[in-house]
C-alpha cells in the first residue's frame, strides 16, 4: 500500500462514521415490526424514495393507512450518506438527458424544476431544518480537455434556457481558491445544498405527524401476492411480523431487494467521502468560497465538494467501487486506499490547507443504471411498484421517482408516466460474472480516457453508440 505522509497524518483521527448521521439529535429508531398488520400501502425502505412515497401518498389522501418498513434506520442508506447536492436535474445532468431523450428533454427540465420547487415547498411547509443553501454549483476544469467540455456545456444549457456563467481560471479562483482550476461553469440556479440527514429525518417526522407508521430494524424478507378476504393483496414479511396491504412501493435502491427484477437494471457502486474539521477563520479566508457553491470537477473520475453548515469541507467521489455479485454491507463502507487517494487529491486541490485534519470517512452504496437515471417497474400484477437507480443525483430526483412509483402503483396515467424515461427500462446489466467483467473494463476505460485527454477509445465509443455507460 502506498504511503503518503500528508494524507496519512490528516486521516489519522478520522472516525469511520458518517458525518451527517453522527449527531446527538439523530432520532431514536422506532421498534421493529412484531405483529401482523393491515394497511392500504406498505413502503419498503426508509431512504428518500420511501419517505417521499409515504409523505406524498398521505398528503394526497390523508385517510390512507401507510406503513414504512426499514431494514436499519431512516436514511441509513445512501440518503444519509451523500454530499447533499440537491439538483433539479432528473436526468443526471442536462447532457445525459439530451443524449437519451432529445425530444423529451425540455419537458424533463421543466418537470425537474417543478420537482425542486415542490421539494423546497415541502421543506418550508413542514419547517424541516435541513439548511437549504441556494448557492448553485461550479463545475471546474482541471485539465485543458475539460475546459472545452465546459464551453460546450454552457452552450447546451443556454439552448435550454438555463443560465450559466463561464469563468476563466482567475475568475474561478476568485470564487474558490485552488491552483488546479483552469476554468469553471457556474450554474447559479437549480442546485441547492442541503443537510441530507436532516432532510430525511424531517420528512419522516412530517409523515409520522400525518399518521404514517414507521418500523425500523425490520428488513423485508419476502413479498407475495395473496387474497385478503375477497381482495387480492400483497403480504410483506419481516422476521417479526407481516403487513398485508393493497399495494406496495419498493424503495430499496442499491440494496438487495425482495423484488429481484430490480437488479437487472441496477448495480450498487460504493462512493466514498471525507469530512474535515471546521476551518479556522484564516483557513476559511485562504479558500475564499464566500459564495459557498457546491463544486465538482468534470473528469470521468471526479470529486464533488462543499462547505457544511459549520464550515467543514465535505470531499467525495473519485473511485466508484463495484463488488462482485452486487455485494453491499457495512464491511464495504470503509476503504483505506480510497480514503488515502481522496485525502491526497484534497491537498493537491487546496495546498494552503496543509495541516487540516479529517474527522469523518465513510462510503455508501449508489444505485446506478446503464443510463444513470432512475428506473421504474411494476410486479405482482401491478400491485407493487419500484423506483431505483438515480446514480449520483438522487437527493432531488428521488421525490420525482417516488411520485412516479405512486402513479404506477395506483394505476394513474399522468404526464410523468407518459415519459419515455419512465416507460422504457434502461439497458440491463448482464448477470455475473459478465457484470463484473463489463464494469471493471468500463472503469479502466474511463481512467484511460482521463489520462488521454478525454479520448473515448474503442470500448467507451461502443458503449456510447448503444447509449450505455457506467458512472457514480
Ligand atoms: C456517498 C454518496 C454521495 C452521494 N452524493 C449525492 C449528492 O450529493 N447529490 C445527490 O443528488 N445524490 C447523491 N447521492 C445519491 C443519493 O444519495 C441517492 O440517490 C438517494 O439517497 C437514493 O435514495 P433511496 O431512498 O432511493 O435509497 P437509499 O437511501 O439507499 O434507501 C434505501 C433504503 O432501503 C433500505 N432497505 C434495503 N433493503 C431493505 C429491505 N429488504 N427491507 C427494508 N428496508 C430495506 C435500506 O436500509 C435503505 O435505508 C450520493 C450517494 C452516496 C452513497
Amino acid at each position: 500500500m502506498n504511503t503518503d505522509p500528508l494524507a496519512d497524518r490528516a486521516l489519522a483521527d478520522a472516525r469511520p462514521a458518517v458525518f451527517w448521521l453522527d449527531r446527538p439529535n439523530r432520532p431514536h429508531p422506532s421498534p421493529a415490526l412484531a405483529s401482523d398488520l393491515n394497511a392500504d400501502l406498505v413502503v419498503v425502505g426508509g431512504g428518500f424514495t420511501g419517505l417521499w412515497t409515504a409523505l406524498c401518498a398521505v398528503e394526497a389522501d390523508p385517510g390512507r393507512a401507510i406503513v414504512v418498513l426499514e431494514a436499519e434506520t431512516t436514511a441509513a442508506g445512501a440518503s444519509g450518506r451523500n454530499g447533499g447536492f440537491c439538483d433539479a436535474s432528473l436526468t443526471h445532468g442536462l447532457e445525459n438527458g439530451l443524449a437519451h431523450w432529445p425530444d423529451e428533454v425540455r419537458t424533463l427540465v421543466r418537470l425537474g424544476d417543478e420537482n425542486l420547487v415542490g421539494l423546497l415547498d415541502t421543506v418550508e411547509r413542514h419547517a424541516i431544518d435541513c439548511t437549504p443553501e441556494h448557492t448553485g454549483e461550479i463545475n471546474v476544469a482541471v485539465t485543458p480537455w475539460q475546459v472545452e467540455g465546459l464551453t460546450e456545456s454552457a452552450a447546451a444549457h443556454r439552448d435550454h434556457g438555463m443560465e450559466t456563467t463561464l469563468l476563466d481560471a482567475a475568475q474561478t479562483r476568485a470564487q474558490v481558491n485552488s491552483p488546479t482550476y483552469l476554468a469553471g461553469l457556474w450554474r447559479r440556479d437549480g442546485v441547492v445544498l442541503v443537510d441530507p440527514a436532516h432532510l430525511a429525518w424531517g420528512l419522516r417526522s412530517a409523515a409520522e405527524g400525518l399518521g404514517v407508521r414507521f418500523f425500523d430494524h425490520s428488513p423485508v424478507r419476502s413479498l407475495r401476492t395473496e387474497t385478503d378476504g375477497d381482495h387480492p393483496a400483497v403480504r410483506v414479511r419481516t422476521e417479526g411480523g407481516s403487513v398485508v396491504a393493497e399495494r406496495a412501493v419498493v424503495a430499496t435502491n442499491a440494496f438487495r431487494s425482495p423484488v429481484r427484477q430490480i437488479s437487472r437494471s441496477v448495480a450498487p457502486v460504493y462512493d466514498h467521502v471525507l469530512v474535515t474539521e471546521p476551518l479556522s477563520e484564516a483557513q476559511r479566508a485562504s479558500v475564499g468560497w464566500t459564495g459557498r457553491q457546491g463544486v465538482s470537477d468534470v473528469g470521468n473520475q471526479f470529486h464533488y465538494y462543499r462547505l457544511t453548515p459549520d464550515d467543514r469541507i465535505l470531499w467525495g467521489g473519485w473511485d466508484a467501487l463495484y463488488h462482485f455479485g452486487n455485494r453491499v454491507g457495512p464491511a464495504l463502507e470503509q476503504s483505506p486506499t480510497t480514503s488515502r487517494t481522496l485525502a491526497r487529491h484534497f491537498f493537491e486541490t487546496f495546498p494552503q490547507l496543509e495541516g487540516l485534519r479529517f474527522t469523518h470517512r465513510w462510503g455508501g452504496p449508489i444505485a446506478t443504471t446503464s443510463r444513470f437515471t432512475c428506473a421504474w417497474g411494476t410486479s405482482h400484477g401491478g400491485r407493487v411498484a419500484w423506483a431505483a437507480g438515480y446514480t449520483g443525483l438522487g437527493v432531488g430526483a428521488s421525490r420525482f421517482g417516488a411520485r412516479v412509483a405512486l402513479d404506477l402503483v395506483d394505476g394513474r396515467e399522468t404526464e410523468r408516466t407518459g415519459l419515455a424515461m419512465v416507460r422504457r427500462s434502461p439497458f440491463p446489466f448482464p448477470p455475473e460474472p459478465l457484470r463484473w467483467v463489463a464494469i471493471q473494463a468500463t472503469r479502466r476505460a474511463l481512467q484511460r480516457s482521463d489520462r488521454r485527454g478525454g479520448r473515448r477509445g474503442t470500448w467507451l465509443s461502443l458503449l456510447d453508440r448503444f447509449g450505455i455507460g457506467f458512472d457514480s
